[in-house]
């Protein structure tokens, strides 16, 4: 990088843990600028540096914290670093970001990378300056709660403006989803990076620095930034994410029968007064909490009884209320405590949990299988025990830890459809039947089960008028239709890709829809000096990414929801999409499948093809990340579910070719089956009365698609 590196610090730091060593490099800006920073530079490091094949929990394993140009700066919410690597829940690319205060401390190091390789002896943690990295044995901090851990490092180092990412017990003892706690409560949650750090011995990494970061033009830069400000205070949301932050969405989900209770089987709660985040602000908060420099200080700081702590967020919430059938709002905040200490992801723990009570509920497993570990909805000493069993890795919990998807498949084919993940990463509390386009997220997002690849708030906002703009169709803002969602999730995911890269804050960048490629690529000229085109933003960011894993299998598929949830939805939201088997080919292309579909209203069925990806010229031809990304083959048959109707009957055949799609029919008893193409065209529809043979048709209506052929 030339010697007048705005924004970014310029050097890479390279930690080897066996050998103990350390070495600096200069960032060349030829290779940081297609990508930026963030979590495009993490992945594009692991791309060219990591051994897909490798043991996500063996020393090869490389660990990236990376941040972006404007981590830490004058802007509001920006203050995120990414933690990367090869996932040991997925066997996928993992990747997990969080706020706080360590990115913008990492900032004043001069490092916009640390790239951790090896494997240490003995558990140790690193103390990171612009000078470089002091290795410190730490045995002493072996099981200790990541609050004493932090505590303790900056007792040592006689410094409390350290900043510390730790482990706790959950990641040493290397739980699948262990997660990495910064600040008290700022989590890289998903896809087991704890479990990583844990697998090298690493228990913290503690940052302290004083290097001045300079900006291209700071007074525009300042200009620009007001302008985000601005557009953050003026929101409608402003006032209610302040006093609640994520927390607002149990009773707003609620209100529009999304709200993941008793796993899934339900999407209202009938008691979530108890539980929402007005009563969590009404009753326990005491006062509000930010990251770095927000002007949204959307965390809040709560008091119950004998503990305090920070959070939760809306995923915590809901994971230890109602996705499990607990009305205890106390123990909820308690559970939200215990999990920051030892450092692990509520969803992927609540998600485990609540999948073995609907298992023991339907009888799929029996308590000998489990140890005789019997655990029923909202039971909060059996939620206790199990929490704490996994985090320790005894008993029962040792074959929790290793995550739900690893955990169902020794119990046979229904007690893992009953499992809610994608790729191996456990789902959101967003039900996907009541909100298309997040379920379309999950499907496609390249960590697995996740909202965050794209985050399409916008389908909750209700703004007609913009999504005719922005979409070709009003319908995108609706979230039960399906038309516009392709686009919108399209859109969506650029713009999440853009805030990872300036390290924001989605709450922010998305959900308030502050960040466009417009300003992005303003801030990005004022503070590094960089010109950006918003067209590059919008169009080339992406596939800087993309490139570096052409022809990647897709994978993105949403699991089935459990035959028991579309049983008990009372509003009907539920639509089966069987994988036929022997499809093998099948990909997403968004693009490809607005183009070739456009809306005629086969959004229904979201497998094509992902796009073709183009090489740049004299660039070697890209490694195939094989290992990161599953083959097609391994997956098991999945569904989406993308229409509003009560499913009834028996569970749909599969059919010869293409897929089936069965919902109730209108007369009594009687299903409607579809089928469609390997690319999603509508073939045909036939209504069946039960116990009738498939020839024995009731009707068949041309569904004014290309092909009609017979069932
Ligand atoms: S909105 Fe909340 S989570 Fe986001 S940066 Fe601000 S304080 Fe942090």
């Amino acid at each position: 990088m030339s010697s007048r590196k705005f924004g970014y610090g310029g050097r890479i730091l390279r930690i080897d843990l066996t050998e103990r060593r350390y070495r600096i490099e200069e960032l060349e800006e030829s290779w940081i600028r297609p990508v930026i920073g963030g979590r495009a530079a993490n992945t594009k490091r692991l791309f060219e540096e990591l051994d897909p094949d490798c043991d996500a929990l063996g020393p090869e394993n490389i660990l990236v914290f990376g941040i972006g140009p404007l981590t830490g700066s004058m802007l509001p919410a920006s203050a995120y670093y990414t933690v990367s690597a090869k996932s040991p829940l997925t066997g996928i690319l993992g990747d997990s970001a969080a706020g706080g205060q360590f990115g913008p401390e990492m900032k004043l190091t001069g490092f916009d990378q640390i790239v951790i390789t090896g494997r240490a002896d003995a558990l140790l943690y690193l103390m990171v300056t612009e000078h470089g990295v002091g290795f410190v044995d730490c045995p002493d901090l072996a099981g200790r709660t990541i609050v004493d851990s932090t505590a303790e490092i900056r007792r040592s180092q006689r410094d409390h403006a350290i900043q510390v990412a730790a482990i706790g017990l959950a990641g040493e003892n290397q739980v699948l989803f262990a997660s990495i706690v910064s600040s008290g409560n700022r989590v890289n949650g998903r896809t087991g990076m704890g479990a990583v750090m844990g697998s090298k011995n690493l228990k913290a990494i503690a940052v302290r620095g004083s290097r001045p970061v300079e900006f291209a033009d700071t007074l525009e830069f300042w200009d620009c930034v007001q302008r985000v400000e601005k557009k953050i205070l003026a929101h409608g949301e402003y006032s209610k994410r302040r006093r609640m932050g994520t927390t607002m969405l149990m009773n707003d989900l609620n209100s529009i029968g999304i709200l993941p209770t008793r796993h899934f089987q339900e999407g209202v709660c009938d008691y979530v007064d108890e539980i929402s985040g007005e009563k969590l602000a009404a009753t326990h908060k005491v006062k509000n909490k930010g990251c770095f420099n927000c002007n949204l200080p959307c965390s809040r700081y709560y008091v119950v009884e004998s503990l305090e702590a920070e959070g939760p967020e809306f995923e915590t919430l809901c994971g230890f209320t109602s996705r499990i059938g607990n009305r205890d709002l106390p123990f909820a905040l308690e559970m939200n405590r215990y999990l920051n200490q030892v450092g692990m992801d509520s969803i992927s723990a609540s998600e485990v949990i609540g999948w073995l009570m609907e298992c023991e509920d339907e009888g799929l497993i029996a308590p000998e299988d489990v140890d005789g570990f019997t655990i029923g909805w909202g039971d909060t000493d059996k939620i206790r025990a199990a929490v704490e069993m996994i985090a320790s890795r005894e008993g029962i919990g040792d074959r929790m830890a290793d995550g739900t998807k690893n955990m169902a498949q020794a119990f046979g084919e229904r007690a893992q459809k009953l499992a809610m993940q994608v790729k191996g990463l456990d789902i959101i509390c967003g039900d996907p039947r009541g909100i298309k386009a997040y379920g379309l997220t999950y499907a496609v997002a390249s960590r697995g089960g996740d909202h965050l690849r794209a985050e399409p708030y916008f389908e909750l906002t209700n703004r007609h008028g913009e999504a005719k703009r922005r979409f070709g169709t009003e319908k995108a803002a609706d979230r039960l239709a399906e038309e516009g969602k392709a686009e919108l999730v399209l859109w969506s995911e650029k713009i999440a890709l853009l805030t990872d890269c300036l390290t924001m804050c989605k709450n922010v960048g998305l959900c308030m829809d502050v960040l466009d490629f417009e300003g992005a690529a303003e801030l990005l000229r004022t503070g590094t000096g960089l010109k950006f085109t918003p067209r590059y933003l919008e169009q080339k960011l992406g596939e800087a990414v993309d490139r570096l894993a052409p022809r990647r299998p897709v994978l993105l598929f949403q699991r089935r929801l459990p035959d028991a949830a579309r049983a008990a939805r009372k509003d009907g939201q539920g639509f089966v999409l069987h994988a036929a088997p022997g499809v093998r080919s099948l990909r997403l292309d968004l693009r490809a499948r607005r183009r070739r579909f456009g809306g005629r209203g086969l959004a229904r069925c979201l497998v094509v093809h992902k796009r073709t990806l183009l090489r740049p010229q004299g660039v070697r031809k890209p490694r195939h990340m094989v290992g990161l990304h599953r083959p097609l083959s391994e997956l098991q048959p999945v569904v989406l579910l993308l229409r509003d109707r009560h499913r009834e009957g028996p569970a749909a055949g599969h059919h010869r070719r293409g897929w089936r799609i069965v919902e109730r029919g209108d007369r009594p008893g009687a299903e409607r089956r579809w089928c469609f193409s390997d690319h999603g065209t509508a073939l045909d529809q036939t209504e069946v009365l039960p116990d009738s043979k498939p020839s024995e048709k009731i009707s068949s209506r041309d569904t004014g698609c290309r092909i009609a052929r017979s069932m």
